[in-house]
């Protein structure tokens, strides 16, 4: 039989965590594809984007109102000669230019003319035919963005590995470009195991339980950027484990959830110990999802069905997470998402807590870091965080009404209704 794990492999959260990381570092995407921008959104750029001119191309006036020369409004109220307006869009050509004792009306966007120093807003003016007159001094600049203040032609706007969002697609859209170089999306293998989980479209006996992990799972996959590979369930029997666990080799990542606790059926890691897999942890002393399993294995050593590809990586990472869909679901976030999101070509980055004040008092048995479902409420200043009502780590339905988790770090073993507490956003 193949050498298990050693059972000394429990790590705290903030050594696995970091040892996932480390391992993340040295990640590489496949490939690249070049796609249409909306569909870039929520991909993983691979090309660094330059300004393609200046930004603004021209000094913009950022206000309605009335281009003028600051050092005119000296005394006030200063009347001046308006001599056009100019709206945005209007030609180069067309924008007079302003002398001392003159204004243009000017519109949000447009070209201020050369001679303005400064633009009023429309607020402090009142205007009486060819005249204006002005309540409010300026100092020069005001109201005017100069010609390339916000980025110059030539100029890095977006490097590969971000995560196109919504300013970054703006971005992509102000430069021209239509098209943009993306990583391609990681194939993530996702296999369930347990002998009384079911397919969830057919009949099932009482003591069987549906499979929710798969799909929990594939929208994680999905929403961190990867494209998740739905493996059939796997019985808590070698040989098929073994099957599966090879198909889901091929894969980029692969994920196992259930039957990596102390059972006397939980066979998964003795599976992957057969394929010689490298374990880096076996547990991680955290609740919920204190059993989770990372490692790697060689690659070649699933069944190499697929057409070798350019590079092969030199190994697969996999995962074991607990089964319990709680803790299937947060140890996604903790431990998969940074390994799966270096494999988008995402850059690395780390796990930001927010604060948030309790709102009642918890008690937790000390030794490790609790993640625990809650929900933050309130607006403004006065939000509040609380426990979800939950029943353990089986409890889907509360997961629902959670919205955040709250981290109880392993010293404490209470905190008072007020104290500041580090939340993870769902
Ligand atoms: P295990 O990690 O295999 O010991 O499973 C822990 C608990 O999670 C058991 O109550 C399982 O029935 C449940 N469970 C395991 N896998 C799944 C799944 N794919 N969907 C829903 N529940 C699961
Ligand atoms: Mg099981």
């Amino acid at each position: 039989m193949a050498a298990l794990p050693e059972p000394s492999l429990i790590l705290s959260f903030e050594e696995a965590r970091h040892l996932v990381e480390d391992h993340a570092a040295h990640l590489r995407p496949r490939g690249k594809e070049l796609v249409e921008l909306l569909e870039a959104a929520g991909q993983v750029l691979a090309e660094p984007i330059f300004a393609d001119r200046n930004f603004p191309p021209f000094p913009r006036a950022m206000r309605d109102g009335y281009a003028v020369q600051a050092a005119d409004l000296s005394r006030l109220p200063a009347t001046l000669e308006v001599i056009g307006e100019i709206k945005a869009g209007a030609r180069t050509e067309d924008v007079p230019t302003l002398q001392s004792g003159q204004a243009a009306a000017i519109m949000t966007g447009a070209p201020a003319p050369s001679g303005a120093d400064a633009v009023v807003m429309v607020e402090y003016t009142s205007r009486d035919a060819g005249r204006v007159q002005i309540m409010k001094a300026v100092v020069r600049g005001d109201n005017i963005a100069p010609i390339a203040s916000e980025a110059k032609r030539g100029e890095k706007l977006l490097s590969p590995g971000v995560r196109l969002d919504f300013a970054a697609i703006a971005v992509a859209a102000s430069v021209g470009r239509s098209r943009l170089l993306v990583y391609s999306k990681p194939k993530v293998a996702i296999l369930s195991t347990g002998d009384e989980i079911v397919d969830i479209d057919v009949p099932l006996a009482a003591t069987q339980i549906r499979n929710s992990n798969s799909y929990s799972l594939a929208a994680q996959v999905q929403a961190a950027g990867g494209e998740p590979i739905l493996l059939p369930i796997a019985p808590d029997e070698p040989e098929r484990l073994r099957e599966l666990i090879a198909d889901g080799l091929e894969s980029d990542l692969l994920l196992l959830a259930g039957g990596v606790s102390m059972g006397k059926y939980d066979l998964v890691e003795q599976v992957l110990a057969e394929f010689q897999a490298e374990f880096f942890f076996t547990g991680a002393r955290i609740q919920p999802g204190k059993p989770i399993v990372f490692g790697r294995v060689r690659w070649g050593r699933g069944r190499l069905a697929r057409e070798l590809p350019v590079s092969p990586p030199a190994h697969v990472y996999f995962f074991g997470l607990p089964g319990n869909p709680v803790s299937t679901m947060v140890t996604f976030e903790l431990f998969v998402r940074p390994l799966l999101e270096a494999l988008t070509g995402m850059l690395p980055h780390k796990l930001a807590f927010l604060n948030a004040r309790l709102k009642s008092s918890i008690k937790a048995k000390t030794g490790l870091t609790r993640f625990l479902p809650a929900i933050l409420s309130g607006e403004f200043e006065q939000s509040q965080v609380e426990l979800a009502a939950w029943h353990g780590s089986g409890d889907i339905a509360s997961m629902v009404r959670a919205n955040c988790y709250i981290v109880v770090p392993p010293d404490r073993d209470q905190i008072q209704a007020g104290e500041w507490v580090s939340i993870l956003m769902r």
